[in-house]
């Protein structure tokens, strides 16, 4: 059995998700790249204009992850393109 390997990672800052979600502001199928905590509280998906005007744009834990596809982290792990 092989385990992917997501190679070197800030922990808590960043996730991993099969499929990339909307984001929540926008709600018209613009593709989330983060899972981040809003100035109003809860935690939303959101794109990245609003990762930048709705949080304090910053990562890690408890504050907001990087949404990321097993393509996108095997891209960074290996520095090619699949
Ligand atoms: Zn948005």
């Amino acid at each position: 059995m092989s385990e992917p390997r997501y190679g070197p990672a800030i922990p808590g800052s960043q996730v991993v998700v099969l499929s990339r979600p909307q984001c929540d502001v926008c709600r018209d199928g613009t593709e989330a790249h983060y899972d981040a905590k809003t100035f109003q509280g809860p935690w939303a998906f959101l794109c990245e204009a609003h990762f930048k005007t709705w949080t304090l744009g910053r990562l890690g834990m408890g504050v907001g992850q990087r949404l990321l596809t097993p393509e996108e982290v095997g891209r960074s792990a290996t520095g090619r393109r699949v």
